[in-house]
C-alpha cells in the first residue's frame, strides 16, 4: 500500500465510521400518500426515444413507480380515482440522465457533500446520474440519503475511484493500479460495492486498462475512460464502453503534439481514429460543458456570471472562483480567439463522430467550476445541437443512449409499459428549440409528480 492508497483507505474507513455512528440508519422513506392513487398524464405529446420522434395525443398511466399503460389517449381508460395531469399543449420526455457527474470529487475541495446539490438535478428533470469517479463508500451514503428523500434525489449509478497510474492526479478519489495483477481484487471490490461504471484515468496504462475492461465486462459493469497514456485507438480495440471528454480523442490528433490547440480534423490520423472509434461501437461523451465552463473560458464574465451558477450554494460558487485560475491555466494561457477556435474544433469533431455513427452520450462533468448540476445538462444539449446533432438525436442520447451505457435501458430511457416512471413534462416543444427542455412544468420521479421550484427551494443558498 503506497502512501496515497493509505490515505484513500483511511478516508474510506472514516466514511464507514460515520455510517456506524448513525448516518447509515435512515428513517424509512416519508410516506408518499399520492402514490396510492394512479397518476395519469392525459393527451400529451410524447417523445419516443426509440423512434426519435414525437407521438401526439398519448396518455401515460402510472401505478406506483412504474408505467402501467401508454397509448393513444382514446385507448387508455383512466381509473376514476387517478390523479390526472392535463397534457394538452405539453410535451413529455423520459427522465433525463447525466452521463458524467461527480458526487464527492470537486465537492470534497469545497468541503461540501453531495446531498447538498442532488436536488438540483431533480429540479432540472435529471432523474438519473452516472458517476464517473467518486469515493465509493460516500456514494453509498448518498444512496441512503436519496432513499430517505425520494423526491429530492436522482437515481445514483455509482462510479469507481479513478483508476490512475503510480501518481494520483486526484488523491481524494484516485486509486493507483500499476500492475495487471492488482486488477482482479480491485474490480471484485468495486462489484461488491455495487459500482456501475469503472473509470480509467489519465495515468492508466494499457495492460491495466485492458484487464480492467475484461474483468468489468465479466461482472456486468461498464468502463469509461479519460485517457492520456492509454491510446484511445487501443482502448476501443480492447472494448472500452465510453471515451470521456472530447479531448480524449482530440488530443491524439494534434498537428503539434506539444500544442493542444493544434487539433487537425482534416488529417489522415483524424479520419483513421474516427473510423476506429465508429467501428468499435464505443460511445463518446464529449462533456463540452467542462471545456466551456471550467477549462477554456473561466476568465470570461458571461461564464463566471452565468445565470445558472446562481442556483448552487454560495460556498460552491466561492470555491469555483477561488479554483478558476488553477483550473484553466494550462488551457487558457493563449488568446481568447485561439480558445474559441479550439472549442469550435471540439464541437466540429463531435459532429463528425456523430455522422460517423458513434453513439454520443450527454454528460457534463458537474460540479466542476461553472458546470451547474442539472442546469448544465440543458446547456450541454444546446451545445450538441450547435455541434450539428438534430434535437431529436440529442434527446434520444440524453435518455435512451445514456440509459444504454448504464445497462439500464430495460428500465430507463424510454416510456413503455413496465418501465420506471421517470418523466419530464414541458410547456414547449424541445424539437422546435432545444432550449425548451428548460421549460419544465412537472418532473415525475419514481412515479411522483414534483414541482421544480419546490425541489429547487430545498437547496441552500449559503
Ligand atoms: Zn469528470
Amino acid at each position: 500500500m503506497n502512501d496515497q492508497d493509505r490515505r484513500a483507505f483511511m478516508r474510506t474507513s472514516a466514511f464507514a465510521g460515520a455510517a456506524a455512528l448513525g448516518l447509515g440508519h435512515w428513517p424509512s422513506a416519508p410516506s408518499r400518500g399520492e402514490l396510492v392513487a394512479d397518476l395519469a398524464i392525459r393527451d400529451v405529446t410524447l417523445f419516443d426515444s426509440v423512434a426519435r420522434r414525437m407521438r401526439p395525443h398519448q396518455t401515460i398511466l402510472i401505478r406506483g413507480d412504474r408505467i402501467a399503460a401508454v397509448d393513444d389517449a382514446s385507448a387508455v381508460p383512466i381509473p376514476p380515482s387517478a390523479r390526472v395531469i392535463d397534457g394538452r399543449g405539453r410535451w413529455a420526455l423520459p427522465g433525463l440522465i447525466d452521463a458524467h457527474v461527480h458526487l464527492t470529487h470537486v465537492l470534497y475541495q469545497a468541503r461540501m457533500t453531495g446531498d447538498e446539490i442532488l436536488p438540483l438535478w431533480v429540479a432540472h428533470g435529471v432523474t438519473s446520474v452516472r458517476s464517473t469517479g467518486d469515493n465509493v463508500p460516500a456514494q453509498r451514503l448518498l444512496q441512503h440519503w436519496v432513499a430517505a428523500h425520494p423526491d429530492l434525489g436522482p437515481r445514483i449509478f455509482p462510479g469507481s475511484f479513478l483508476i490512475d497510474g503510480a501518481t494520483l492526479d486526484h488523491p481524494d478519489v484516485g486509486w493507483s493500479l500499476t500492475d495487471p495483477a492488482q486488477v482482479v481484487p480491485f474490480v471484485d471490490d468495486m462489484a461488491a460495492w455495487g459500482v456501475s461504471t469503472l473509470k480509467l484515468y489519465v495515468g492508466c496504462e494499457r495492460p491495466v486498462g485492458q484487464r480492467v475492461i475484461a474483468e468489468a465486462h465479466a461482472r456486468g459493469m461498464a468502463v469509461a475512460g479519460h485517457l492520456e497514456h492509454y491510446h484511445p485507438r487501443d482502448a476501443v480495440a480492447d472494448g472500452i464502453d465510453s471515451l470521456e471528454h472530447i479531448y480524449t480523442i482530440a488530443d491524439f490528433i494534434r498537428a503539434n503534439p506539444a500544442d493542444r490547440h493544434s487539433v487537425d480534423l482534416a488529417s489522415d490520423a483524424a479520419k483513421r481514429l474516427i473510423d476506429q472509434v465508429a467501428a468499435s461501437g464505443t460511445a463518446v461523451d464529449p462533456t463540452l460543458m467542462v471545456f466551456w465552463g471550467t477549462l477554456f473560458f473561466a476568465d470570461q464574465q458571461e461564464v463566471v456570471e452565468h445565470a445558472d451558477n446562481a442556483l448552487v450554494p454560495r460556498r460552491l460558487r466561492d470555491y469555483w472562483r477561488a479554483d478558476n485560475p488553477r483550473r484553466f491555466k494550462d488551457f487558457s494561457a493563449g488568446p481568447l480567439s485561439i480558445r474559441q477556435q479550439t472549442f469550435r474544433t471540439y464541437q466540429a469533431l463531435t459532429g463528425m463522430l456523430h455522422r460517423a455513427g458513434v453513439p454520443i452520450l450527454v454528460g457534463t462533468d458537474a460540479a466542476e467550476p461553472q458546470v451547474t448540476p442539472g442546469a448544465s445538462l440543458h446547456h450541454e444539449m444546446a451545445l450538441l445541437v450547435e455541434s450539428g446533432l438534430a434535437p431529436a438525436d440529442v434527446l434520444a442520447s440524453a435518455t435512451l443512449g445514456n440509459a444504454k451505457i448504464l445497462r439500464q435501458d430495460a428500465a430507463l430511457g424510454s416510456v413503455g409499459v413496465g418501465k420506471l416512471a421517470d418523466l419530464v413534462l414541458l410547456d414547449a416543444d424541445p424539437l422546435a428549440r432545444i432550449d425548451n427542455t428548460r421549460r419544465i412544468r412537472h418532473v415525475v420521479l419514481r412515479g411522483a409528480p414534483l414541482s421544480p421550484s419546490t425541489v429547487l427551494g430545498t437547496v441552500s443558498r449559503e
